[in-house]
């Protein structure tokens, strides 16, 4: 590709990944036309503080906009979605019915919640999914308003960021979840009871091995009750569906690129992939719309939902389009935080498919402690609760790809690091 200043670079998706890669682009020299695209009204803004500090009104849903690190000289079209790719002409087709030509494309469409199976379920008044700003806006006003009790339908990180902030406005809230723990696909049952505990201790009815069948309402279309599968009912006015993320690749149907519901596939470097697995250099992906394959991970394809991750590809893959470092594959490590009932739980690394858990610091039973996991005798993810300050030792073991069980008898660590199961399907 060429360097001039005549070339156009369009950036789709107004949010953390497509505004740290429209910077990236500029910091790397792009000189040409930029323009950024979002289907939401706003500029880019934050979303890990909507499921904490929002929704115990601490922070207003429109006050967590992102700042602008860059000068970025672009064009903004807010408001207007995306439908569809003509790769052969290079041009992105907007909802207003307008192309826009490009030379060099970021996708960054993130993802969206993943809705209740039965719509008219999903439609009744106080039902709610969260996922951007105005969804957070609208259950802040519902948890606002008194609800008797509220229902919240998944135990992944969003499930338990929501609950706990329910607890803490001293809300009745359950919480049902079909596996035996909360947070059992990411830390696996052994973590997740650990965590599972801490929420039943701070008064959350704890529902797990159970299922949410459908939803009942009051006559007046707000949602009543939800009916568990195997019979029971629990009483609810707000439901919050939590139960997972799709990917926003829709609008790249019949562009020839090969992408699911489970992201848009990319080469190691971050080029996006055509149906056939051939790179389409003019395109990258960041963020959590991307699928690539992990260096640490013997190049398994992953697809993740981490803020610390969309900023590092959206800045690779910005220095990528602009020329910089062609090839050069993306691997950084990833990682994630979350705060529920005021603890902070860190992770670095990933989980799936760890065949052995030590806790190497601290203890459950103190309430900090840091949890290492291992596969075929090699760090492959650390966990910290409450005790962040361990971290980037085990870090450094992850992405070294340390032996496992890591390095013991250190003068502050438990006597014995003894292999748990860590209870990961
Ligand atoms: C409530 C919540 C709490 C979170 N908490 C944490 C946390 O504590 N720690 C952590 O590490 N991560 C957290 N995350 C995850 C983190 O926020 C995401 O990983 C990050 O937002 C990903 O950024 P992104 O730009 O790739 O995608 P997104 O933020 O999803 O942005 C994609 C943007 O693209 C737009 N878009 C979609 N389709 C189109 C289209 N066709 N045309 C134009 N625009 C389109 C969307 O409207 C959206 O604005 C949280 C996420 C949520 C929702």
């Amino acid at each position: 590709m060429s360097r001039t200043a005549a070339e156009r670079a369009v950036v789709v998706g107004a949010s953390l990944a497509g505004l740290r890669g429209a910077e990236s682009l500029r910091r790397a020299g792009f000189a040409g036309s930029l323009t950024v695209v979002g289907a939401e009204p706003h500029r880019p803004y934050d979303r890990p503080p909507l499921s904490k500090h929002v929704l115990t009104g601490e922070v207003a849903a429109d006050a967590t906009a992102l700042p602008n690190l860059v000068p970025l000289d672009a064009q903004w079209k807010l408001g207007v979605a995306a439908t569809g790719l003509d790769r052969a002409n290079r041009a992105v087709r907007l909802a207003d019915g307008s192309r826009l030509a490009y030379d060099r494309l970021l996708i960054a469409t993130g993802a969206r919640a993943r809705s209740w199976p039965n719509p008219h379920e999903g439609r009744l008044a106080g039902v709610h999914t969260l996922r951007d700003r105005a969804d957070a806006a609208a259950l802040r006003a519902d948890l606002a308003a008194g609800p008797r009790r509220v229902l919240v339908v998944g135990g992944g990180f969003i499930g338990c960021e929501v609950a706990s902030g329910c607890r803490a406005l001293g809300l009745p809230v359950t919480l049902v979840e079909p596996a035996p723990t909360p947070l059992a696909r990411v830390l696996g049952t052994h973590l997740g009871a650990v965590i599972g505990a801490i929420h039943a201790a701070r008064g959350l009815d704890l529902r797990c091995g159970a299922e949410v069948e459908w939803l009942e309402d009051d006559g007046r279309g707000r949602v009543a009750r939800a009916h568990l599968a195997g019979g029971g009912a629990i009483e609810a006015d707000i439901v919050v569906i939590a139960l997972g993320v799709v990917r926003n690749t829709d609008w790249l149907d019949g562009a020839g690129l090969s992408a699911d519901e489970g992201g848009l596939d990319c080469d190691a470097a971050g080029h996006a992939l055509d149906a056939d697995g051939r790179p389409d250099t003019r395109i990258a992906a960041a963020g959590d719309v991307a699928r690539f394959p992990h260096p640490l991970y013997g190049g398994a394809r992953v697809a993740l939902e981490h803020w610390g991750h969309a900023i590092e590809q959206a800045e690779h893959a910005g220095r990528l389009l602009a020329g910089g470092a062609p090839g050069k594959p993306y691997g950084a490590l990833p990682t994630f935080w979350s705060t529920q009932h005021r603890l902070n739980i860190k992770s670095v690394g990933l989980t799936k498919g760890a065949d052995g858990l030590v806790i190497a610091q601290g203890s459950p039973e103190e309430g900090r402690f840091l949890a290492v996991y291992g596969r075929a005798g090699r760090c492959i993810a650390a966990v910290s609760v409450d005790c962040a300050r361990w971290l980037p030792a085990y870090a450094a073991q992850v992405a070294d790809r340390a032996p496992f069980p890591p390095i013991s008898a250190a003068t502050d660590q438990p006597a014995r690091l003894a292999v748990l199961a860590p209870g990961l399907s």
